[in-house]
């Protein structure tokens, strides 16, 4: 039997999880890197990083790093210049950065007559046009800009997070910024120092989780068996009322959702500039004219720059959507990673989720290889799991929550639910046992439960 070849585009933290996880069941692949080399968005010299001067990890370092490579730094939230160096320790620790074309862009992927993929790349060197018997999309989804359009012309700056790496862009200048998800409120404290001004357009209220509560990242806290999520919502919008306030004394409107139902912002000094009068919450926009943007609420206001903290677009450019299927606003994926049609394309990293860490995308990349592994070695298993995908109801990813129905969280999962499901998906795949799928999820505690505690499978 010929060896299968696969591909992975991408050597941020889910391109660099697919290829550790690939080498170790053996299975082989090329890498493909756009950028100079390995850490994605963190290496903010990557042009396509949307990382900026002041960015640390927003979820805590020891519920996101790599279970078998910890961080050797002390800090909870480290900032983007340890984290670049991380993956790149990483990358040579297990030999994985020689397994890329680094400054190689993947343009297009185009089926074969024989099943495989035909994947047209371009680099240092020309053009690159290379057959596979597989394709993992590891290209990120924190790239593409999302804009939104509003009537009115306005006539200073316009910039999108994206563009915005350091605060001396906005030094002198009468800011608004548009949206306060993590990126916005990051940037609004940044701006607070050096901007004349400092505004917000908000279109709904925000939950403000601290980094920090009873003393310990806070994403650390309550990380044994996942409360019910009604319950967790109960007592942790207490927590949050008894240690941030009410976000509604400060501008913000009432959210109309509950906590956890969309994602939370992990940054309270946002709060402490409000209460220091250093900027202020505007209503949602209405039209620009000129300099001055007009608010729903019938006040106005007059800026040099409008930053559109508006969030990213998922972008697979180089391959047709129906190859995806995408439905609406994403791609609807089998644990948002295998098209239904198992056509030979894996995602990775098309996850959004509160704390899932570059640990929760290398267990997706560990039922990637998996599945392929079985391809190899036990067809009659990758068949029954192709089998099962098609035949029962997909597991439910939401943990309970009932998400936004915005475009961001089309492709949102609850963590825990994810995981497990994700480590169910895959036991399937490297054990004889037949799985059955209970109604809310393929799941076998017994494993899920050992690996919980650190003991090898
Ligand atoms: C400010 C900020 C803070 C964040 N904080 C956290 C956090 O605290 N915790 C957390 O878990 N996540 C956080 N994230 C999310 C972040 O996206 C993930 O940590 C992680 O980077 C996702 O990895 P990825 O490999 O999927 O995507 P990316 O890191 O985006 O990597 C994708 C790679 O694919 C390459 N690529 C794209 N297109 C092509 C092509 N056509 N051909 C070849 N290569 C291509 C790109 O150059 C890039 O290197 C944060 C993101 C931002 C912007």
């Amino acid at each position: 039997m010929t060896e299968q070849r696969y591909a992975i585009i991408g050597a941020g933290p889910s391109g660099l999880s697919a290829a550790r996880a690939l080498q170790k069941q053996g299975v082989s692949f090329d890498g493909y890197e756009a950028s100079r080399g390995v850490g994605g968005l963190w290496d903010i010299q990557n042009p396509r990083s949307t990382v900026y001067e002041s960015a640390h990890l927003i979820s805590s370092r020891t519920t996101t790093e790599f279970r078998e490579f910890p961080m050797r730094s002390t800090a909870d939230y480290p900032g983007h210049r340890e984290l670049i160096a991380y993956f790149r320790e990483f990358a040579d620790r297990f030999g994985l950065t020689g397994l890329f074309r680094f400054e190689t862009r993947v343009t297009s992927l185009a089926r074969t007559d024989d099943g495989g993929w035909m994947l047209h790349a371009e680099g240092p060197h020309g053009s690159v046009e290379q057959r596979y018997d597989g394709v993992i999309l590891a290209n990120g989804t924190l790239a593409e800009p999302n804009v939104p359009t509003f009537r009115g012309e306005f006539t200073g700056e316009v910039l999108h997070t994206s563009a915005y790496k350091t605060a001396t862009q906005l030094t002198g200048k009468r800011v608004l910024i548009v949206g306060a998800g993590n990126s916005g409120c990051d940037i609004a404290v940044d701006a607070v120092h050096h901007a004349a001004s400092v505004d917000m357009s908000v279109r709904r209220g925000y939950y403000f989780v601290p980094r920090y509560l009873f003393g310990k990242p806070s994403d650390t806290l309550n990380q044994g068996r996942p409360l019910p999520a009604r319950i967790k919502q109960f007592v942790d919008t207490r927590v949050l009322r008894a240690f941030t306030g009410d976000p509604v004394r400060f501008g913000f409107p009432q959210p109309d959702y509950r906590l956890y139902e969309s994602h939370p912002i992990v940054n309270t000094l946002i709060l402490n500039h409000l209460g220091q009068g250093d900027l202020r919450i505007r209503a949602d926009i209405d039209r620009f004219d000129g300099r001055t943007v007009h608010f729903r609420d019938g006040s106005s206001g007059e800026y040099d720059v409008v930053l559109m903290a508006t969030g990213y677009t998922l972008d697979y450019p180089f391959v047709a959507r129906e190859e995806l299927n995408w439905t609406g606003w994403s791609p609807k994926l089998y644990l948002n990673v295998f098209p239904p049609a198992f056509n030979g394309l894996f995602v990775m990293g098309m996850i959004e989720a509160s704390g899932i860490g570059w640990q929760g995308r290398y267990e997706q990349a560990e039922l990637v290889a998996a599945y392929l592994s079985a391809l190899d070695h036990h067809p009659d298993r990758a068949a029954a799991f192709r089998a099962r995908v098609a035949a029962e109801p997909w597991p439910d990813l939401t943990g309970g929550y009932r998400y936004l129905g915005l475009e961001r969280m089309s492709y949102y999962v609850n963590k825990d639910a994810y995981r497990r499901a994700v480590r169910a998906a895959t036991e399937t795949l490297t054990t004889d046992a037949v799985a059955t799928t209970p109604r809310r999820g393929i799941r076998r505690p017994s494993l899920a439960r050992r690996r919980a505690k650190g003991v090898a499978a």
